[in-house]
């Protein structure tokens, strides 16, 4: 049977919420940073330019911090203003330009996106929320309301709903990561309690205010309560919401009084990432100006990193001794390039440490210098040959750049 939230999450009271509004507003309108998409989305009169310059903002600034995204908005921008000049862009371009911005699913996705609605939709952006969703590839409900709110001024919470750090204390919300059937009822509640909560006529300012509060008051670690323009309305302040609701998953956390509010996001415990090692060879040789050039192949075009370059590499099994790794190395080079490849050519480098989301991954490095040109199984993949400029120019991961 469907339970009821508890009354600790929800703000009832008409006058309450006003005040929540106006005070979050009045302190946004002081206090707001200069960004390029709040520029763009206040002074763009053509509705759909509008629209994809807040989408692509939107985009980028899942996962990623607001001082990284500024530099990859602003060139993306410059070289593709608007839909039409996406829909023409290969994947290879998007890769090249998003290369260090990491889940680079969000760039290729764009791109299809931007192809369908030159294609399908004569170029117009979907108008509502509901609409954005349903027909944008890679655009979840959040998303959709934070580009109908911010370019239609269409009254949905925004993507800035899904920002826990804030969310979280002010409806004293556990923690939105948790996975479970009751985390997911939860989340149904919030969507109603967010869309009741935005502003009625500043809709976009007001997600966006909320954003803006996650990211220089309300921060993780060391909230800013005192400076806060909603905390007379911050749950967590209050310190209610702390159990009692059936929606809500489990604690998992004890209550920490030493923590006060940075006790939310409640959080549920972190699934670890998987350990991976993978083996990677540098194949080096003399170019034609007489500068080295360094052999890179393309990965996969689905799966993660899909179609970006890096040195050739192999998974390695997690118990392998280093003596074996190179044997396993050596066999697979040698029944790539068609050459002999013995372990004892490989120089051990050394290892290089990245973290994907979900992935502990390790590179084992060597390399090994050739003579000529190498030509790999094209069935196998596409390769080729760069110099180091072109390699840092190349659409290849922050990891390998590492490597
Ligand atoms: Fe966050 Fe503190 Fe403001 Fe609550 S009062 S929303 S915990 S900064």
């Amino acid at each position: 049977a469907p339970a009821e939230p508890s009354a600790q999450h929800l703000f009832s009271d008409a006058a309450e919420i006003e005040a929540l509004r106006r005070n979050l507003l009045a302190w946004y309108d002081k206090c707001k940073r200069d960004l390029p998409w709040r520029t763009l989305a206040a002074s763009e009169l053509d509705v759909d330019r509008r629209a994809y310059a807040v989408w692509v903002s939107e985009i980028m600034l899942q996962q990623t911090q607001v001082a990284t995204v500024i530099d990859y908005y602003n060139r993306w921008m410059q070289k593709w203003p608007t839909l039409q000049a996406l829909a023409e862009a290969s994947l290879e371009e998007v890769n090249e330009l998003w290369a260090g911005l990491g889940y680079y699913s969000r760039g290729k996705r764009l791109q299809e996106a931007a192809k369908k609605v030159v294609s399908q939709l004569a170029g117009r952006m979907p108008r509502t929320a509901e609409d954005l969703q349903k027909l944008l590839p890679g655009v979840g409900r959040y998303t959709a309301g934070a580009i109908a709110s911010i370019s239609y001024g269409q009254v949905r919470a925004g993507r800035q709903w899904q920002a826990e750090e804030v969310v979280s204390p002010l409806c004293s919300q556990q923690g939105l990561a948790a996975r479970s059937r009751r985390a997911e009822a939860a989340w149904g509640l919030c969507v109603d309690m967010a869309n009741a909560l935005v502003d009625r006529s500043r809709p976009g300012d007001f997600n966006q205010a909320l954003m803006e509060l996650g990211a220089t008051v309300c921060v993780p670690k060391a909230p800013l309560c005192e400076e806060c323009p909603v905390k007379q309305h911050c749950r967590a302040r209050r310190r209610v919401g702390v159990g009692g609701c059936p929606l809500c998953p489990p604690a998992i956390e004890p209550w920490d009084s030493s923590l006060g509010v940075t006790n939310f996001p409640r959080k549920a415990v972190k699934k670890q990432p998987r350990v991976e090692r993978t083996a990677t060879c540098v194949l080096e040789r003399r170019g034609r100006c007489g500068a080295p050039e360094y052999l890179i192949v393309q990965r996969p075009s689905s799966g993660l990193l899909a179609g970006l370059w890096e040195f050739p590499s192999l998974p390695l099994a997690l118990d392998l001794q280093e003596e074996k790794q190179r044997e396993v190395l050596a066999d697979h080079l040698q029944a790539w390039t068609g050459r002999s490849v013995t372990a004892g050519d490989l120089r051990y480098v050394g290892e290089v440490i990245h973290i994907f989301s979900h992935i502990h991954q390790t590179y084992v490095i060597y390399s090994l210098p050739v003579d000529g040109d190498v030509t790999l199984d094209s069935a196998l993949s596409t390769s080729r040959w760069v110099t180091e400029e072109q390699f840092h120019a190349s659409a290849v991961s922050t990891a390998m750049k590492k490597v």
